[in-house]
């Protein structure tokens, strides 16, 4: 029987980059994946497959389309005949994904980890260690890190099959969508349903919460909202969802809205309510894994389990349900079990939503800030009085940072404009290193550039932006 130092159950972010820091560590380690993309193993899990990389590229060639259609002409460039070739778009987003997943199983290799393709179960304890099935294989293990995600959360009401669908059926429609409904108006929503906004689909929105993203700071939910719908996104909030019929050409949807019964009739349905934690075919029950009532698998500052020498990390844990946040807790219980200060810094979690204005933020809404009895200070900048903002083209949005009053220190900052995602970078650094909206302020800002909002949103806080 093999036996190995490590063992990963899951080949998403949390467990290939847990299975990459633990081999650099110098650990033998393997990692059992059972993720299938066209009868292949295919590393990565859903964040590589079917989440953060191919939604970005639809994203992003959906973007092009948009902007090539209705900005390109203020740039004096005049397109005509343009048409769309859904299935070379999709081709195209394959291809990125086979890429970076095929870079993971090349990056197993360099680093001598021996892949296993299939389900992996907890077998039963040998002394300190484990027993795993490995896709069928019986090894030993001394210690096994649980990294096996999440999967889409189902509307019971709506079983996913058909014309309803979750993020990997939204990701390969082979046409566009006349009308489509999506159900929830989060993060993933948000993404696909712009997508299909985009490409020409009529995009309704049902939302339960009575408000747009609730989690974000108030002035961006209210200025993302208001472009949203701009851009013909349809908006229902505070809706109930009482029936949805599917047949041959379609999706009904019956809901209440402020009393007011509605039938909407969808070609797709996105069901994007929030995901779970994938359990399943792990062992769990068998080997007494405790999971807490949402099923999550219980753990403690160390992603230490109840099982002896068994660990959890990433969206299998809850938390931020994020490929970043994963990563990080797989480099840090790789280092804790090398006897290292692994860490992972739960407060400074970048956010992101990747539409158009891209939202970001990092730190304390004004409103969680204000809760905890802090007494701030906030400057706000926008975009419009940014010269490269007005070159390109974009001028939407702006930069809010929150600050404490007395000593300075940065406690959130909130983006939404073209590109934050790559602003809330160095937001986020400044935060890691517990920085002040001076040191963002002071810090030199290339000109022209977009980051010299951010710059002037921390002068802001102090009554001091120079160019407003
Ligand atoms: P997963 O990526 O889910 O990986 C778990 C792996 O374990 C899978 O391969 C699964 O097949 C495997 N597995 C499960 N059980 C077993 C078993 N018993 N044996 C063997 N293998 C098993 N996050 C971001 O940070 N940025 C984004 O832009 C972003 N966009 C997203 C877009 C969409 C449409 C979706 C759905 C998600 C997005 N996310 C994004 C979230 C991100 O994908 C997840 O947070 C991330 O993938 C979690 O990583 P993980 O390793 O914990 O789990």
């Amino acid at each position: 029987m093999d036996s190995f130092d490590v063992l990963v159950i899951g080949g998403g972010p949390a467990g290939y980059v847990a299975a990459i820091r633990a081999a650099q560590l110098g650990f033998k380690t393997a990692c059992v994946d059972a993720f299938e993309r066209n009868g292949k193993a295919s590393l990565g899990g859903t964040c590589l497959n079917v989440g953060c990389i191919p939604s970005k590229a639809m994203l992003d060639s959906s973007e092009k389309f948009e902007v090539m259609q209705h900005d390109f002409a203020e740039h004096g460039i005049n397109v005509q005949g343009a048409s769309l070739d859904i299935a070379k778009m999709l081709g195209r987003k394959n291809g990125v994904v086979d890429k970076l997943t095929g870079g993971v199983a090349y990056l197993f290799k360099k680093n001598k980890i021996t892949s296993f393709f299939g389900l992996g179960r907890l077998v039963r304890a040998d002394g300190d260690g484990w027993i795993v099935d490995a896709a069928g294989t019986e090894v030993r293990a001394a210690r096994v890190i649980v990294a096996t995600g999440s999967s889409p959360r189902a509307l019971p009401l709506a079983p996913f099959g058909g014309h309803i669908v979750e993020n990997s059926g939204a990701l390969e429609f082979t046409a566009v969508p006349e009308k489509l409904g999506v159900i929830g108006a989060g993060v993933i929503g948000l993404e696909l349903g712009s997508v299909w906004r985009r490409l020409g689909a009529d995009v309704t929105v049902l939302e339960a919460m009575p408000g747009f993203l609730m989690a974000a700071d108030d002035a961006i939910a209210k200025e993302g909202l208001k472009l949203f719908k701009k851009q013909g996104l349809d908006f229902h909030f505070g809706v109930n969802i009482t029936a949805v019929e599917q047949d041959d050409s379609g999706v009904s949807v019956t809901y209440t809205e402020q009393d007011k019964e509605v039938t909407a009739r969808f070609d797709k349905l996105i069901v994007s309510i929030g995901r779970v934690p994938h359990t399943q075919g792990l062992g769990a029950d068998a080997v007494g894994l405790a999971l807490d009532e949402r099923g999550f698998v219980k753990v403690d500052h160390h992603y230490r389990t109840n099982l002896q020498n068994v660990y959890a990390i990433g969206d299998v844990i809850g938390g931020a349900m994020l490929a970043h946040k994963a990563e990080e807790e797989g480099v840090a219980l790789a280092e804790m079990l090398a006897g290292q200060a692994g860490h992972v810094n739960y407060d400074v979690i970048p956010w992101v939503i990747y539409t158009s204005p891209e939202i970001a933020w990092a730190g304390l809404t004004e409103k969680q800030a204000k809760d905890r009895g802090l007494n701030i200070k906030t400057g706000q900048f926008p975009f419009s009085a940014n010269g490269r903002a007005l070159g390109h083209g974009d001028t939407r949005g702006f930069v809010k940072i929150i600050a404490d009053a007395q000593t300075d220190k940065l406690l959130g900052v909130h983006m939404i404009g073209g590109g934050v995602s790559e602003l809330i970078g160095e937001v986020v650094a400044i935060m890691e290193f517990g920085g002040s909206s001076e040191d963002l302020a002071r810090t030199v800002h290339a000109h022209p550039t977009l980051s010299e909002v951010v710059k002037e949103a921390a002068l802001a806080t102090d009554k001091r932006a120079l160019h407003m």
